[in-house]
């Protein structure tokens, strides 16, 4: 197949040009926060001009905690609704990985906020009278963020089932945004008039956008598919090809991923990510293998052909499409985190990109293999690919048998070079370890590139 057939996502922006713009939003980042801060001096309150020492310094930081708190629940609609842009320069693991460490900040900055107000008042409580009921709604958003943060962090624990937690984070966000929106515009006269009234109802207005946006987008001019086949995949694994009925087309890189949608009576509506397994040279028509794990992936084996599925997509940036052509690749797959290799391989198979790559790809069993067919004939378009096999509980196998530690890995990567680029998707810890020996083994740090299946 020809390059120019070929149509794919738009294209990923180079190292460099990704550097500067994310310089560019750190620094936008750190000017909004700064001006923010700069409110309680620019725009005094008669509450801070009648303090003075130690209580007028406390009530200023107090409010400064509190707008931090503020600008940064911004940034968390922001960062939690699937903005391209930031998934292009940072990927949308990241962001979401941002978006949970701003959350503990916001819920440690919200918490020391009336702390430091109530010291400077020489207060223990907020007097229970009608004319604080700014201070009472900060009280109740105060509350919200603490549960919001608590039941994030302890879901696991909790066994709060990860599809209800998600729903009620959705729609407690526009909940809180509403309360933060009151609270900061009527506790304090400096929102009252002129430029801070105007940021606060800027901002929270392209929240509330952001976030309606996000609520109707799957149903706008999103490409629709159709499922054409539910087969097995090996043990407990499934695979889905689709087939797109309308909608624009679905352009993506090998290694994407998307978010799916399926209209089926037989399973729930929720979105799930998904890699996307296929190659990018057959944009209308994409596979998926889905390894039963939670309460969904379990049930995935009842859609039927026919069943409708909605696609919000692509995201992600690891794909073998981000390094120069020619370069040495290696791939390492821990279980189902071999989707995006796939789309890979077969992309490389379909391109002619023949160059010299190593696949190694860790399940458990044999049982557990499948596109052994496949994997097999790639030896004959691609012969510089090496594909090896590791059976960690399976010692009657083909290929590799026993974990994949230190000492394996040393031996099967002895044949690439130190520069190669390297693709790493499986268990956290599989690839937690697995990238720090091969730095231990003078590769790259940052040639090696990770995806987490876990949002
Ligand atoms: C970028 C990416 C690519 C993925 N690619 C594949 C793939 O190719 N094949 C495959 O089998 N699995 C893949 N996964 C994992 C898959 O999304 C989860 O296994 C699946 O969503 C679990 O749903 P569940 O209800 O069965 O399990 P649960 O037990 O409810 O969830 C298990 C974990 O999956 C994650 N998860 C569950 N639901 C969602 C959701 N709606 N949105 C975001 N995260 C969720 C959470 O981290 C949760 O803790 C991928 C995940 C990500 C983030």
């Amino acid at each position: 197949m020809k390059s120019k057939d070929i149509k794919e996502g738009a294209p990923f922006l180079s190292p460099i040009k990704r550097g500067v713009l994310s310089t560019l939003v750190l620094l936008f980042l750190i000017l909004f926060l700064g001006g923010v801060a700069s409110i309680p001096y620019s725009f005094q309150s008669s509450s801070i001009l009648y303090k003075f020492g130690t209580d007028r310094l406390l009530l200023r930081s107090g409010k400064i905690f509190g707008l931090m708190a503020f600008s940064l629940v911004l940034f968390q609609v922001a960062s939690g609704t699937r903005l391209k842009f930031p998934d292009r320069i940072f990927s949308l693991n990241k962001v979401f990985r941002f978006h949970r460490i701003c959350g503990l900040v916001i819920a440690g900055l919200a918490i020391t906020h009336p702390i430091l107000i109530l010291a400077s008042e020489n207060m223990l409580f907020i007097p229970f009278k009608m004319r604080y009921w700014p201070e009472f709604t900060g009280v109740f958003l105060l509350m919200g963020l603490i549960c919001t943060g608590v039941v994030s962090t302890l879901r696991k624990v909790m066994g709060l089932p990860f599809h209800l937690w998600f729903k009620m984070h959705q729609w407690v966000a526009p909940v809180l945004l509403a309360l933060l929106f009151v609270h900061v515009l009527f506790v304090s006269e400096t929102f009252e008039t002129g430029l801070p009234h105007t940021l606060v109802f800027l901002s929270t207005g392209i929240c509330g956008i952001l976030w309606i946006r996000h609520k109707i987008r799957p149903f706008l001019s999103k490409p629709a598919f159709e499922v054409t086949s539910v087969e097995p995949a090996g043990k407990e694994a499934w695979r889905l090809n689709l087939v797109r009925v309308s909608g624009r087309a679905f352009q993506y890189h090998s290694g994407q991923f998307g978010f799916f949608r399926f209209q089926s009576p037989n399973i729930s509506s929720e979105e799930h990510p998904f890699s996307i397994s296929s190659s990018p040279t057959r944009p209308d028509g994409i596979e998926l293998v889905v390894r039963e794990g939670g309460d969904w992936t379990r049930l995935v084996s009842r859609i039927e052909p026919g069943t409708r599925c909605r696609v919000d997509g692509p995201y992600g940036l690891f794909s073998h499409a981000q390094c120069p052509k020619g370069s040495e690749l290696i791939m390492i797959a821990g279980g189902i985190g071999i989707t995006p290799m796939l789309s890979m391989v077969r992309y490389m198979a379909d391109t002619r990109d023949d160059r010299k790559t190593l696949l190694i790809w860790s399940s458990k069993t044999r049982e557990h293999d499948f596109f052994q067919n496949e994997f097999e004939g790639f030896g004959h378009s691609l012969i510089n690919l090496r594909v090896i096999r590791v059976f960690t509980r399976d010692t009657e196998a083909f290929g590799e048998n026993g974990r994949l530690d230190k000492p394996r890995l040393k031996r099967l990567v002895s044949g690439m070079t130190t520069s190669s680029y390297v693709y790493i998707c499986g268990p956290p810890e599989m690839m937690k370890d697995t990238g720090k020996w091969l730095i231990e083994l003078e590769f790259l740090k940052n040639r090696i590139f990770t995806e987490n299946f876990g949002l």
